[in-house]
């Protein structure tokens, strides 16, 4: 509702105050525990666990576009880059349903702020019909590959991805990667999800903290 208090009717997507999309309070508990992980045999860092406020928040930059939003996460993503410097900075990319949903890439929004050098150079396999892509997605991450004399082999590379789940899709992305002859130092993700049960592999049911 429009009203004469202007900026004020915004209310964070955290705990529902007036005043700011994520206030100060929830960016502060949505960044306090990063994660730290090991997939493939690299370092993955993300900004925390995908619960809570950061939960709250991704949502909002992944469903709305909340550019503001993942301009206040931009700094703790900025530090996330920090740890690889030189490396490239790959989004994985977006499923072309969730792109014409949502109008952007979020992962390269990312990417962008990680102040990393960034490189589209993974890109979706074309793999049959949506509902075929997404199976295949659920299990085993999308099929992807890196374009054809995109970056150099040896070109040290980080994989950007919005929220890692089962941490299938980055394991595709790391894969593509190593197979087109890349180095992959990392991965940053603004969340991370630890599957329920014991998927064994290099997902800890108990992420370490950083
Ligand atoms: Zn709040």
């Amino acid at each position: 509702m429009s009203t004469i208090h202007g900026l004020l009717d915004v209310r964070c997507v955290g705990c529902g105050n007036w005043g700011t999309h994520g206030c100060a309070q929830c960016l502060h508990t949505a960044l306090r525990a990063p994660i730290n992980l090991t997939m493939s045999g690299v370092p993955v860092f993300a900004l925390g666990a995908y619960r809570g406020p950061l939960r709250d928040i991704v949502r909002a930059v992944k469903f709305s576009g909340e550019r503001a939003l993942l301009g206040r996460l931009a700094p703790a993503v900025e530090s996330l880059g920090a740890r690889f410097p030189g490396a490239v900075a790959i989004p994985v990319p977006a499923s072309r349903s969730g792109f014409v949903a949502r109008g952007f890439h979020l992962t390269r929004r990312i990417a962008h702020r990680t102040g990393l050098r960034t490189s589209t150079a993974l890109v979706l396999d074309d793999s049959g019909s949506q509902r075929q892509r997404r199976r295949i997605g659920r299990l085993r991450g999308r099929p992807m590959h890196v374009a054809r004399r995109a970056l150099r082999p040896g070109t040290r590379v980080v994989i950007v991805d919005d929220v890692i789940t089962t941490g299938a899709t980055v394991r595709s992305a790391i894969d593509a990667c190593r197979l087109a002859g890349l180095t992959v130092v990392g991965a940053i993700a603004l969340a991370a999800t630890p599957p329920v049960g014991n998927h064994g592999d290099s997902f800890p049911n108990v992420p370490v903290r950083v």
